[in-house]
């Protein structure tokens, strides 16, 4: 209700971008940098026509340098924008590439802000049809200033099965219902991991907590990603699973959520 109170302030688009999808989660370490990463490389992958963009907008814990395999900072244009980085096929951008990887991110309020406008504003995208917008953790300023200042296709919320996630989750849906940006649906990460000897499944935070929390809040689950290794290992050594193994179960799981989300 403060929210609506206070209006909604006129938002402009991004030079260049015809639709954004920003990937958002309640709690941090659910997965969601992973998702948002494979989600790119998936678009890109189910339709080679696509351009598409990643946007690393968690300033406080940027991952898309290390999973996207990219060091170095933007050049910039004529206009003095910057330009993005590209891999695989996909322009990526991040505050990664603008501080030392080692450099602590200390900023608070006012330079976090000015960070997020920097990406948001001075990026030479090109043209993109999809910017796929990797969000910090949880419900803050960051996150209702990026879903205020740009019109955003759809959000989709990642978490695992826990409660403890899952009640965070419901909380970023109601953030972006409250900015009227539409909810794409739930993507429920890590929810069994099957032993590689035995074949044995677990449900190590749960089996269907994403399940109910999408019936609770009347939204479609978009997907069920594994517990898996080679999800990890990929990302860690900046080869994307979509990438890297296309034809494994992983990948066509993230091919499956790229196909619903547009
Ligand atoms: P977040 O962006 O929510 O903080 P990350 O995407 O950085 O989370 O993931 C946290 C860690 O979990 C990373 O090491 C990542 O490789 C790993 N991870 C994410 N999803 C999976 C998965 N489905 N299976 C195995 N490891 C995963």
């Amino acid at each position: 209700t403060q929210i609506m109170s206070r209006g909604l302030p006129k938002q402009k688009p991004i030079e260049g971008v015809k639709q954004v999808i920003v990937v958002a989660s309640g709690k941090g370490g659910v997965g969601k940098s992973t998702t948002a990463v494979n989600l790119a490389l998936a678009l890109a992958a189910n339709d080679s026509s696509k351009t598409i963009g990643l946007l690393d907008a968690d300033v406080y814990g940027p991952s898309v340098p290390k999973m996207m395999n990219l060091k170095g900072s933007p050049e910039l244009s004529q206009n003095n924008q910057m330009r993005p980085l590209l891999n695989y096929g996909i322009a990526c951008m991040s505050m990664g590439f603008l501080i030392e990887e080692s450099a602590p991110v200390v900023w608070r309020g006012l330079m976090v802000m000015s960070a997020i406008e920097k990406l948001l504003r001075q990026v030479d995208w090109g043209q993109l049809d999809y910017l796929v917008v990797d969000m910090p953790p949880g419900t803050g300023d960051v996150q209702l200033s990026v879903s205020q200042n740009i019109p955003i296709s759809g959000a989709v919320i990642v978490s695992t099965p826990q409660d403890i996630a899952l009640m965070d989750a419901h909380k970023g849906a109601e953030m972006f219902r409250k900015v009227r940006v539409p909810v794409l649906g739930l993507i429920q990460n890590m929810s069994v991991f099957q032993c590689p000897k035995c074949k044995h499944k677990t449900h190590i935070f749960g089996a269907d907590g994403a399940k109910k929390l999408a019936q609770t809040l009347d939204l479609d689950v978009l997907g069920d990603i594994p517990l898996h290794l080679s999800i990890r290992e990929a990302s860690d050594t900046g080869q994307p699973v979509v990438f890297s193994q296309p034809e494994s179960d992983e990948a066509r799981a993230y091919l499956r959520i790229a196909a619903e989300v547009v």
